[in-house]
């Protein structure tokens, strides 16, 4: 290094504290790579200057410096040198020559990272903004593009006081919809609480300082409050030979702030003001620690949490409660183990800060490939396979990402077509489309359209409606069951006349040909025993494809051995056994059969969770495909009430497989217990403990409220089937001082 690179200027002390980290470190560097690639960096923006006057090169500097901290590699370090060079100085320099130089994979972060440009997000949505978040990562394609960029996302926030109001604005917004958030998604806790400070106090400057203010005011007053909290609680923790690390005062501003604005408290009002944070070694240390801090404080109910056996989707873990202290003040205590804790402040980047080395065995598509070379597979810390199916399912999900041409962002499941994107922004726009335009060229409308591309449905009020052929193409099961309830409705005589003609030329097949008041008959019977009111209402369903014909043909078959052939001996069981032996080799992914259908994607309704044996019914939700409530569900039974919405409610029943799904069978529901039971301390570690004998997953637990001796427990257990649900609850009402368990939470 030159030495006239060294110090000069405030701002280049950043590279000799950023080669001194990387000398101390223990991971292995390229440490001469890293120091070319600021040189390149600094040549290249020689003559530019930020805002506020100093030298261009000191912000890619301090990107760098934040992307080492956060244990990134090489490759990553790198970028951040160069992440800015492709756009501010096109004339110098491309990708093609940053390839040449360092390679590949630096040219292909450099690539995401100038590519990531945030669309205007001022007048969005919530469920927008949450689009524009998921496109984000999808065409990030490495992970590594979105912490660089939230390093870069974060330095300009630091400096962002000096530019133009309107700028700050814009930054901020994008700052608190976009990018904190994301660093939340990725359990990025420091790089997410600063953003999310920063953009308030650009957003809401007076409530920034107002609340500011008044911490600073709160914590003089009470002083010692925090001080002599963690006296007693350390005094405790020692008695048990438990080896911690205590914190206090956790809370940032953004986080008051927040409470107050979405609780409308007011300050004095913030319940949780105060906390502390106890750190130890083991998972167990966790639930003892727990259980001392209870027996000092009271408890307030409601507010215990655990994220230990039920960790959040961004990996975080910890125990949760707030109790109430000296003079009644209240305060939140979180407990977890260093390992948790290491995640819970770097998220998935820990990875890259805590481990290093040797390859992995798994199998992983080649997006992630990259990853197992940087995760030891010896240091069984994290599961190795769990850590892949979060990131697989929450950061690249199967699903794509395109623009109407307003500039909204819709989200389609992957290989989903044009249609179903019509389908998607309305049922008119599908009825009525006649084209497409992908970013403005005219497109066949059974195209896939891909991640970032603009889509303009073309319509025309003369459209005569989808084609029956589309029902072969889309991809999505609100897509399909629109295009059927427009043939149900629209071609109903025309779908009558199809059902007819279908129907009679099975009974065609026959040997003895039925005469036509049997045909008739067979046909009447039929339609009942499918449950429909009138036997048009059959043919109609089989005209538009709403009904299974093998459903129909088995029912069909039935009646015609009835009608014409009464006198053979017993036909109708044996033609029940064929069925029903047929029946189980079908295996619906759901486990549920719709109106007869078994490949319809279905939810299933979080009021009342229905399980396999439930009596259940389906209800064809806006935009969410078909969800499956209990037919004695009480939002079922006040949503019927509703003629408008008579026609969404459809017959479904669980398939014979899931039924009789053995031990082996991993398919699992989720199911809601509630536990009153006697306060007791044991009351908690006895439930979790018989959970584990039975080999139950533990999905949520949090006492709803008590009084001074009872509490109620509600439970979200991993559950197989009415009959598996009946014997959790008979093991746990065993359990000492529990006085009642009952399904789901009142
Ligand atoms: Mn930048």
């Amino acid at each position: 290094m030159n030495n006239e690179d060294k110090t000069e200027r405030g701002e280049y002390a950043g590279i000799e504290k950023i080669l001194t980290v990387l000398e101390k470190s223990e991971k292995h560097y390229d440490v001469e790579k890293i120091e070319r690639a600021y040189l390149y960096a600094k040549a290249l923006h020689e003559g530019q200057f930020r805002v506020s006057g100093e030298p261009y090169i000191s912000h890619p500097i301090a990107v760098a410096e934040i992307v080492t901290t956060l244990g990134l590699d090489t490759d990553s370090i790198c970028a951040a040198f160069l992440h800015d060079t492709v756009e501010d100085c096109p004339d110098k320099t491309n990708l093609d020559i940053i390839s040449t130089r360092f390679g590949e994979e630096v040219a292909m972060l450099v690539d995401g990272l100038t590519k990531m440009k945030v669309i205007n997000v001022e007048d969005k949505e919530e469920a927008n903004m949450e689009n524009i978040r998921k496109m984000l990562l999808a065409m990030s394609k490495d992970i590594r593009v979105i912490f660089i960029k939230l390093c870069d996302r974060l330095h300009n926030m630091r400096t962002l006081g000096v530019k133009k109001d309107a700028k700050r604005r814009t930054t901020a917004l994008e700052t608190m919809h976009v990018y904190a958030p994301l660093a939340h998604r990725l359990g990025m806790q420091r790089i997410k609480q600063e953003l999310e400070n920063l953009a308030l106090s650009y957003l809401d400057p007076i409530g920034y300082a107002e609340v500011s203010g008044d911490i600073e005011r709160k914590y003089g007053l009470n002083q010692n409050f925090i001080e002599n909290t963690r006296a007693i609680v350390s005094e405790k923790l020692d008695e048990y030979h438990i080896n911690f690390t205590l914190e206090g005062r956790v809370k940032t501003v953004y986080s008051i702030y927040r409470k107050m604005f979405k609780q409308n408290k007011s300050f004095d009002e913030i319940y949780d003001f105060y906390a502390i944070r106890i750190i130890v070694d083991t998972e167990l240390e966790c639930y003892t620690a727990l259980g001392i801090i209870h027996e000092m404080f009271k408890s307030i109910p409601g507010r215990f949490k655990d994220y230990i056996s039920t960790p959040k989707t961004n990996m975080y873990q910890s125990l949760h409660t707030t109790v109430i202290g000296r003079d009644g003040i209240p305060f939140e205590v979180q407990i977890r183990t260093r390992e948790m804790h290491h995640i819970a402040e770097y998220g998935i980047a820990a990875h890259w800060k805590y481990k290093s080395g040797a390859s992995s065995k798994e199998e992983i598509d080649q997006k992630l490939s990259w990853i197992s070379r940087l995760i030891d597979t010896e240091d069984g810390a994290i599961d190795n396979e769990d850590f892949m199916r979060a990131l697989k399912i929450d950061i690249f999900s199967d699903e794509t990402f395109v623009f109407t041409p307003k500039g909204d962002v819709i989200a389609l499941p992957q290989n989903s077509t044009l249609i179903d994107f019509a389908y998607a922004i309305h049922s008119e726009v599908g009825n009525k489309m006649v084209g497409a335009k992908i970013n403005g060229m005219i497109s066949p409308i059974d195209r896939v359209p891909q991640t970032g591309e603009i889509i303009e449905i073309l319509t025309s009020s003369s459209s005569k409606g989808p084609s029956r052929d589309w029902l072969k193409i889309v991809k999505t099961s609100e897509a399909r069951a629109k295009i059927r309830q427009w043939f149900k409705k629209e071609k109903r005589p025309e779908n009558i006349k199809i059902g007819l003609a279908e129907l009679e030329k099975e009974l065609g097949k026959f040997r003895v040909k039925p005469t036509e008041e049997q045909k008739t008959e067979i046909i009447n019977a039929t339609a009942r025993r499918l449950g429909m009111a009138i036997p048009e209402d059959l043919l109609n369903a089989i005209g538009f494809n709403g009904i299974a014909m093998t459903k129909v043909l088995a029912k069909l078959k039935d009646e015609y051995e009835r009608i014409v052939k009464p006198d053979e001996e017993n036909p109708i069981t044996e033609t029940e056994q064929i069925q029903t032996q047929k029946t189980k080799k079908i295996r619906s992914n759901s486990g549920i059969i719709i109106d007869g259908e078994y490949g319809c994607e279905v939810k299933f309704a979080k009021c009342c969770n229905p399980l396999p044996g439930d009596r259940v019914i389906g209800f064809v939700t806006k935009g969410y495909g078909v969800s499956i409530h209990k037919h004695d569900c009480p939002n079922v039974i006040e949503s019927r009430k509703n003629p408008d919405n008579a026609d969404r409610w459809l017959s479904a029943e669980w398939d014979s497989e899931t039924l009789s799904a053995s031990g082996q069978n991993k398919a699992l529901f989720e199911a809601m217990l509630q536990i009153h039971a006697e306060k007791d301390i044991m009351l908690l570690a006895n439930i979790t403990t018989c959970l584990a004998d039975m080999k139950v997953s533990l999905l949520s637990i949090n006492t709803q409220k008590s009084d001074d001796t009872d509490i109620i427990i509600n439970l979200t257990v991993g559950c197989k089937n009415v009959e598996h649900f009946n014997s959790i609850m008979s093991r746990l009402k065993a359990i000492s001082h529990v006085h009642t368990i009952s399904r789901g939470f009142s």
